[in-house]
């Protein structure tokens, strides 16, 4: 077990925060506060507990150079306003100088602060040490609460730690939570629904839940080299030509770990990938040549709903068809539809099929929706994430 922010006594103490205000910004505004809104509860934690706040984070990819348009300032106004308090942006070029450090010196209990970007120097990507020891001589405790960059070892999430007593944040630690609970010692039966685009991306994860799951569904286009690779036509649909043999080793694998592996049975297909294209729903062997599987059909769906009736924990990780467009979301919907229904714990991890269940309107439902889709790939794939990696053991561990 990772220490997490209840095992220090913060009062009267600087909490260093690394947190994840990596959001979209558009003309200088914050267009989707979704990350913010996740970091306020271990603010007003460690505020509530007597502490000064310095909050830090990257945004965009400025590559270790200034750059205006990535500045945090607007980010440090949204902040101020979710958090219905006063937060001081301390601006400067390299992140941390004097003045940086004596404006957090003068801070008082219960003041919150934000530095500038940490990816405005070179530092911090190369999780430089010189840069790390600078950036822990502005707190007493480092907290970690940024899971979206967990799975990079910088010198904001790796570095400090180094240099300062650290702690998981409330958001890290329920991430932490409910992979290991899944991973480790899940509530059986155990089903994941692995989908996306490229078997190549998801290969690791595969291979790691073969040896803890009951059940495997695996669609969206990944599913098509599985198809592909027994000998069915799967006309212009996007295939891994080079991942055939992969796909037939890990049917194999799973018959011999008696995983039941379920991969689509009916499917959507059209000539392009465009909203309003033409659509037919075939069974397998009357895909035309000229046509791609985009979706899932209903019978499929069926099934999939099936094997989650039983279902005690579950993992979704990448949408079951082109769900961006209404021709070929049925299939992500109507299982996002299905998820919210059981009564499982249900984890989503991945950038698109978090928006995929936020767009079936039943996120609110589900039982964890990861913040990080790199750092949930890699949690998936049963890697140790150095972000997390370096947080202080506690004493129960
Ligand atoms: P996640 O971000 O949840 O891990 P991925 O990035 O692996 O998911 O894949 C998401 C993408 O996969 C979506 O943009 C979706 O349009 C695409 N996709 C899903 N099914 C298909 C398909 N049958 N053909 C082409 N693209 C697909
Ligand atoms: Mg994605």
């Amino acid at each position: 077990m990772k220490k997490t922010i209840r095992d220090y006594d913060f009062n009267g103490k600087t909490a260093l925060v690394r947190v994840d205000f990596n959001v979209p910004v558009k003309d200088g505004v914050v267009t989707g506060d979704d990350r913010i809104v996740k970091a306020l509860p271990t603010i007003n934690y460690l505020l509530d507990n007597g502490a000064k706040v310095v909050l830090m984070s990257h945004l965009g990819r400025p590559k270790g150079k200034y750059n205006k348009d990535m500045s945090l300032e607007v980010v440090a106004k949204k902040t101020s306003e979710l958090l219905g308090k006063d937060v001081k942006f301390i601006p400067s070029k390299e992140v941390v100088d004097d003045d940086v450090i004596k404006e957090v010196k003068s801070l008082k209990e219960g003041e919150v602060a934000l530095l500038e970007n940490l990816r405005f120097n070179p530092g911090e990507e190369k999780n430089d040490d010189d840069f790390a020891k600078k950036l822990s001589s502005l707190g007493d405790i480092f907290v970690n609460d940024a899971f979206g960059t967990a799975h990079r070892a910088h010198a904001s999430n790796v570095g400090v730690a180094k240099f300062l007593p650290s702690a998981a944040g409330l958001l890290i630690e329920k991430e932490i939570k409910y992979f290991d609970e899944a991973l480790e010692n899940p509530k059986r039966p155990f089903v994941a629904i692995l989908g996306g685009s490229k078997v190549s991306d998801k290969i690791g994860v595969i291979e790691n839940l073969l040896d803890k799951v009951d059940s495997l569904v695996i669609v969206g286009a990944m599913a098509n080299t599985f198809l592909k690779s027994k000998g069915l036509e799967v006309g212009k649909s996007l295939v891994e030509d080079d991942k055939l043999d992969l796909a037939r080793s890990i049917m194999v694998s799973a018959i011999d770990k008696s995983v039941e592996l379920i991969l689509p049975e009916d499917v959507v297909v059209a000539k392009k990938i465009v909203e309003g294209a033409d659509s037919r729903t075939v069974e397998l062997d009357d895909v035309d040549e000229d046509e791609m599987i985009l979706d899932i059909g209903p019978q499929t769906v069926e099934k999939i709903k099936d094997v989650l009736k039983g279902a005690n924990t579950v993992i979704l990780n990448g949408p079951c068809g082109v769900f961006e467009i209404e021709e070929f979301s049925c299939g992500t919907m109507e299982l996002a539809k299905a998820l919210a229904e059981i009564d499982a714990t249900v984890i989503v991890g991945g950038g698109d099929s978090v928006s995929a269940v936020e767009k079936a309107g039943v996120a609110e439902k589900l039982t964890h929706i990861s913040t990080g889709g790199g750092a949930s790939l890699e949690m998936l794939e049963g890697k140790i994430l150095p972000g997390i990696d370096a947080i202080e053991e506690g004493e129960n561990a």
